[in-house]
C-alpha cells in the first residue's frame, strides 16, 4: 500500500531552542523513517513537509484548504493519508476536513504528540504508527484522529488534556462511521473562508453587556454556550437581544457548556427564551464539529433556514446518539 504523510508542524517534531520548543524543518522525517524501518512497517510511505511548519494554534481556513487540496490532488496516488498536526487545534482540523472532503473513500488520519520525538519518553512514534496502520486499513474511509492507542472519528473528538498522553476524548463514544453511503460525487473538496462565527459563554452573575456588544458586531453566526441541556436566564433583556440579532440576520445557535452535551430546549422552562428566540440547538455536536460544519455550510448557503436545516442533518458522525 502507498501512504502519504503530510507534516504541518506541532509538538511532535519540535526541538528545544533558546525561546522554547519550536518546529525544526527537515528533522522529523529521519526519526520517523528510522522507526518505521525498525518496526518493519510493510507499506510505502511518502513524506510531504509544509513550509513553514506551524504550531497548530496558528492554523486557519487557508491551512484547512491547503490540506484538503493536497489530499484531493494526490487522492489517486495513495491508499491512505496521515496528517501530522499540533494537538491544540487538531480536532478542529479533523472536523473541518470531515465536512470539506466530499466523495472520498480512503482514510485520512490526523495525529501528533504531547511529547516531541526529540524526547526519550515521546508518544509521537506510537501515535504515528497507529495513524499509519489505520491509514492502511481498507475498512476505513473517513477522517479520523489517532492518539494514545485510540482511533476516533474526526468529527466527534475534542482535546481534553493539555498534559496527559490521552489528549483527546470522544464525548459520546468512539464512532468510526464505517457504514458510509455511496459517495455522491467524484472526490472533491469544499473550500472554506473566514467567517464571523462568534461565541458567547454564559457565566452566572455577569450582565448581558458582553452579549449585546457581540450582537452589535453583526456576526454571521453567534453560538451561545449555555448551561446544561441548553438553558439560560430568561429575561426580557435577553428576549429583546435575541430578536434584534435575528432581525439583523445573525444565525443563533444553542450549544451546551457540558462536555457530553445534548441540547434539548424543550426539557426545562428555563430554555423558553432561547427556544422562542428561534435558536438552533447543536444537539450532541462538539464545538469543533460545529465550527467546521458551519464554515462549510456558510460556503454553500446564504439563507439561515438552509443553514439551520443542514446543521441538524447528519453529514457524517457529528451528531451521535447521546451516551
Ligand atoms: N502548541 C502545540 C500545537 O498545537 C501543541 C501540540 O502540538 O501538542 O502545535
Amino acid at each position: 500500500m502507498k501512504l502519504l504523510i503530510i507534516y504541518t508542524g506541532g509538538t511532535i517534531g519540535m526541538v528545544p531552542s533558546g525561546t522554547g520548543w519550536r518546529p525544526q524543518p527537515g528533522y522529523l522525517e529521519g526519526r520517523i523513517r528510522e522507526h518505521l524501518r525498525r518496526m518493519e512497517f510493510p507499506h510505502e510511505v511518502t513524506w510531504q513537509e509544509y513550509d513553514p511548519l506551524l504550531d497548530s494554534s496558528q492554523l486557519s481556513c487557508q491551512h484547512w484548504n491547503q490540506l484538503a487540496r493536497d489530499i484531493i490532488e494526490h487522492y489517486a496516488d495513495y491508499d491512505g493519508f496521515v496528517v501530522l498536526h499540533g494537538t491544540d487545534t487538531m480536532a478542529y482540523t479533523s472536523s473541518a476536513l470531515a465536512f470539506m472532503l466530499r466523495g472520498t473513500r480512503k482514510p485520512v488520519v490526523l495525529t501528533g504528540s504531547q511529547i516531541p520525538v526529540w524526547e526519550q519518553t515521546t508518544d509521537g512514534l506510537d501515535n504515528v504508527m497507529l495513524a499509519l496502520q489505520s491509514a492502511a486499513r481498507e475498512d476505513l474511509q473517513d477522517v479520523y484522529l489517532a492518539f494514545d492507542h485510540k482511533l476516533y472519528h474526526g468529527a466527534h473528538v475534542t482535546k481534553t488534556n493539555t498534559d496527559r498522553l490521552k489528549a483527546f476524548s470522544a464525548p459520546h463514544g468512539v464512532h468510526l462511521g464505517n457504514e458510509l453511503p455511496e459517495p455522491e460525487s467524484e472526490p472533491r473538496m469544499i473550500p472554506v473562508s473566514e467567517a464571523a462565527v462568534e461565541l458567547y459563554h454564559y457565566l452566572p452573575g455577569t450582565p448581558l453587556r458582553g452579549l449585546r456588544a457581540l450582537i452589535e458586531t453583526r456576526p454571521r453566526v453567534l453560538i451561545l454556550l449555555t448551561y446544561g441541556s441548553g438553558n439560560a436566564p430568561d429575561t426580557q433583556e435577553l428576549r429583546d437581544l435575541l430578536g434584534y440579532a435575528t432581525d439583523q440576520g445573525t444565525l443563533l445557535i444553542n450549544r451546551s457548556q457540558c462536555f457530553r452535551a445534548n441540547v434539548d430546549m424543550h426539557r426545562y422552562e428555563a430554555a423558553s427564551a432561547l427556544r422562542e428566540g428561534g435558536l438552533v440547538g447543536a444537539g450532541t455536536m462538539t464545538l469543533e464539529a460545529l465550527t467546521g460544519k458551519l464554515h462549510v455550510l456558510l460556503t454553500l448557503f446564504e439563507d439561515n433556514v438552509d443553514l439551520a436545516q443542514h446543521l441538524l442533518t447528519p453529514w457524517t458522525e457529528e451528531l451521535p446518539a447521546p451516551k
